[in-house]
């Protein structure tokens, strides 16, 4: 068996460890005789995998008691309609700070809801950057800020969070558990599982308690928080193997020594890549340098031409799924916490071997 290094934006590489013992307990979980697939989802050994993994994310987060976290289903772009739904009332609205995509599909959804009002935007430069604070319109009558702190397409990511008087709502899907954040910073966060938390299926979302009683009678039940938080996420059958798998997830982590010790990791990946990029006349890097994102590091070939035959020999080295995203074009490395720093060195060979035959 030959893995390859993968970098994809998602879902994305998991950890080796985690896919080992996945695989250990694959037929007999715990002495149960069968796989965590095949159990029932109110069955005490589910029930005990499903709290487990709720306390070490909380551990990890450093999640007070003032904070939900729910274990959904519906992806992250389910959120982009459930938060509103869960907030705000129709003739109220959201601000939005928009740096890519990501930021352009929330604001699109949340219209259908209330007012999506857009006080900064990127666009004029391409996505390139976050809009500086100072230019950001806060004169609306909203009480909620919405940003998408990592742009996975972009490779755009906050790198401080503002303090605003309004209430913070950040999509952290191609972030969450890279870097240690504070909690108390956000009224409401989520992201889907499928980069950094584990298998596609989970969308994993930590909300204040107290803005939790003002959903939508025609919320969907299974949207609604405060619904969700009394039924600890088991309002109907729960993604029970995504959430078994990011809970080992979650103890890799632990065992890796926390958020600071995998931050620390992830800064010495991404710069490596960047450093690279930066010094040679070869490659290019789309992104202004303060928002260079630690997660997906998009680059350029500075001759387009040579596109193809780039991710060919990559692929041929065991260097997998590098095509940026259709929409941008040239090159994307997604470096989450499941790709090794040995996939970055791999890649940073080929870089330069690349560089010495094509250059
Ligand atoms: N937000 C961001 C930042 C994402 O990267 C993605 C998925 N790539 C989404 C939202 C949508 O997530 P999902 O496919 O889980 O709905």
């Amino acid at each position: 068996m030959e893995r390859v290094y993968n970098f994809s934006a998602g879902p994305a590489a998991l950890p080796e460890p985690v896919l080992e013992r996945a695989k250990a307990e694959m037929l007999d979980y715990g002495s149960s005789g069968m796989s965590v697939m095949e159990m029932s989802h109110r069955s005490n050994a589910f029930v005990e995998i499903a709290s487990r993994a709720e306390a070490n994310l909380r551990n990890l987060l450093k999640i007070g008691e003032d904070y939900y976290v729910l274990f959904l289903q519906g992806g992250a772009t389910a959120q982009f309609s459930a938060f509103p739904m869960n907030l705000v009332s129709p003739e109220d609205s959201i601000d939005y700070v928009s740096t890519g995509s990501w930021s352009q599909k929330a604001i699109a959804e949340c219209s259908k809801y209330c007012h999506a009002n857009v006080i900064a935007s990127s666009i004029e430069t391409g996505f390139d950057r976050i809009p500086e604070e100072d230019d950001w319109n806060m004169d609306s009558n909203s009480q909620f800020v919405h940003i998408c702190s990592n742009e996975t397409i972009g490779g755009v990511q906050f790198k401080e969070f503002p303090s605003l008087d309004k209430i913070l709502i950040a999509d952290m899907s191609s972030e969450l558990l890279s870097r240690q954040i504070n909690i108390n910073d956000f009224g409401l966060i989520y992201a889907g599982a499928q980069k950094n938390i584990g298998p596609a299926g989970l969308t994993i979302v930590i909300v204040r308690k107290d803005l939790c009683s003002k959903a939508r009678p025609e919320t969907p039940a299974v949207f609604n928080y405060g619904a969700q938080a009394e039924a600890d996420s088991m309002l109907n059958t729960p993604p029970t193997y995504s959430w078994y798998l990011a809970g080992l997830v979650f103890e890799w982590l632990l065992e890796l020594g926390g958020l600071d010790a995998v931050e620390k990791i992830n800064n010495e990946k991404a710069q490596k890549l960047y450093d690279a990029i930066q010094a040679s006349d070869f490659y290019d890097s789309p992104v202004d340098p303060r928002y260079r994102s630690t997660m997906n590091v998009p680059f350029k070939l500075k001759d387009e031409s040579l596109d193809d035959a780039f991710l060919k020999e990559a692929e041929q080295v065991g260097l997998t799924n590098l095509k940026g995203h259709r929409s941008v074009g040239g090159m994307r490395a997604s470096i989450y916490n499941g790709v090794p720093p040995g996939a970055v060195y791999a890649l940073l060979d080929f870089m330069k071997e690349f560089e010495a035959k094509y250059g």
